[in-house]
């Protein structure tokens, strides 16, 4: 309801508006003490080689267990979090528990699985980000060619010449660099030949047209030639039928991901089933 400030009855809230704003409030609020409480966690989707396997890794995506909303999903919250700068705590809590995590499915044996994790625009600036890194694999004894750090083609070339800097001193202790939701943004070519990235992500929006032999044909088959070109390695994101699967990896995608395969699933899921993801060579 309406509320009015001081003598001239000023209406300080619109109904309206009160609602939106009181919402995002009250997110930001339970935000600030989400990580306090532990109230993220991590899923896991697997990345497959293509067709079907063997899995060769994990992408680590973010939840919210909020208190009362349910489990909310990063598009909901990245871009609060992003904005007050609860990213760079968050972000170090995702690379630490993917970190941890990774090293007890070494442990248990899976040595040849990879763990992704994305980063955000803000955490890729931090000065402090390659010597977190670097401490977060000590800790947890994890080979530093077992992280690849997912950024966004848009992160990467918004500072490209800081981007190359990074990702160069990054690989060059061992971590994996991919570029992520690949064709969305505005690459320039010359920092794309720079850029020590192990692999191209395709964006999902490509994919998804992809069973309609339309243009997106077309684009795909240009990207994976690029990342040829490059050296680069290309996994395509959101297969969810097999005729997207057979036709990807007839374009020469190296890695597959989607519901199709794998759905993201917590990590107790994926230790129940280890030994299927590690042993079989297909896995639907
Ligand atoms: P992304 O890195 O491109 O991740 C792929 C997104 O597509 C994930 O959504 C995943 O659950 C979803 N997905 C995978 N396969 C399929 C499919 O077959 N069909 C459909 N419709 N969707 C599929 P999610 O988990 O909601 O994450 C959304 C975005 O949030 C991610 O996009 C990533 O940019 C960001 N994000 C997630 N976790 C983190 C994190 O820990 N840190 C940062 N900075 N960003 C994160
Ligand atoms: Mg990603
Ligand atoms: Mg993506
Ligand atoms: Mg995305």
């Amino acid at each position: 309801h309406t509320k009015h400030v001081g003598r001239n009855g000023y209406h300080f809230f619109q109904p309206s508006m009160n609602t939106l704003a009181q919402t995002q409030l009250q997110l930001l609020n339970d935000l600030w003490m989400a990580l306090e409480r532990e109230e993220f966690r991590l899923v896991y989707q697997p990345k497959f080689k293509a067709p079907s396997g063997p899995v060769i890794g994990f992408e680590a995506l973010l939840r919210w267990q909020h208190p009362y909303q349910g489990v909310l999903s990063p598009d909901v919250f990245l871009p609060l979090a992003e904005k007050t700068g609860l990213i760079v705590p968050l972000g170090n809590w995702v690379v630490d528990e993917a970190c941890r995590q990774l090293s007890e499915w070494h442990k248990q044996g899976h040595t040849e699985w990879s763990i992704a994790v994305n980063l955000s625009t803000l955490q890729f600036e931090q000065s402090a980000l390659v010597q977190t890194i670097m401490d977060t694999l000590k800790k947890h004894d994890v080979p530093p060619d077992k992280l690849i750090l997912e950024v966004t083609e848009t992160t990467a070339m918004s500072n490209p010449d800081e981007s190359v800097r990074v990702l160069t001193e990054l690989t060059a202790s061992g971590v994996k660099a991919s570029i992520d939701d690949f064709g969305t943004g505005y690459s320039s070519l010359l920092y794309l030949k720079r850029l020590p990235a192990c692999e191209l992500k395709i964006d999902r929006a490509f994919v998804r047209e992809l069973s309609n032999e339309g243009d997106d044909a077309t684009i795909v088959s240009a990207i994976v030639a690029l990342a040829k070109t490059l050296n680069l390695k290309v996994v395509a994101e959101g297969v969810e039928t097999e005729a997207q699967q057979a036709f990807l990896t007839e374009l020469g995608c190296n890695t597959l991901q989607g519901y199709l395969l794998g759905k993201p699933v917590s990590a107790e899921s994926i230790t129940a089933q280890g030994n299927k993801f590690s042993l079989s060579d297909s896995v639907i």
